[in-house]
């Protein structure tokens, strides 16, 4: 049993009424091969680190690596992570609710959503050389 709280617990919990388990595990299957999805889109969320964003403002520099079939998945621009849901799927990216109910399911409490919160500071990387 967990003796710690989470970030997105509260909307996780007001959220399981409106946006059952299935509906949450079915929205799972549009974030990987969802280039097209989410090039169409003009909203998209990271369910990872819950970065919003316009696709169409990063088409250029977007993050998508081909698997061997050739089928693009669209990757966060803030954290890498293939966890990016665009309104073009009928899913209601933006609400809150449904983003603490992904993030949660979807993750297992392992997110940086459920670490740390919406965050407007973007994630700074930084190269390391290993021996
Ligand atoms: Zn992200």
């Amino acid at each position: 049993m967990k003796n710690y709280e989470l970030k997105m617990d509260r909307y996780q919990e007001e959220g399981k009424e409106k946006y059952l388990d299935n509906y949450i595990f079915e929205a799972e299957n549009h974030i990987m091969n969802n280039y097209d999805e989410v090039m169409k889109s003009s909203k998209a969320t990271c369910m990872y680190c819950g970065y919003s964003f316009n696709p169409n403002e990063f088409s250029a520099t977007i993050e998508c690596i081909p698997d061997r079939d050739g089928n693009k998945t669209i990757h966060c621009p803030n954290c890498y992570c293939d966890a990016i849901l665009g309104d073009k799927s009928g899913y209601p990216v933006t609400d809150i609710y449904f983003i603490a109910r992904c993030t949660r399911l979807w993750f297992n409490g392992y997110s940086r959503l459920d670490y740390i919160g919406f965050s407007n500071e973007r994630i700074k990387w930084v190269k390391i050389e290993v021996d």
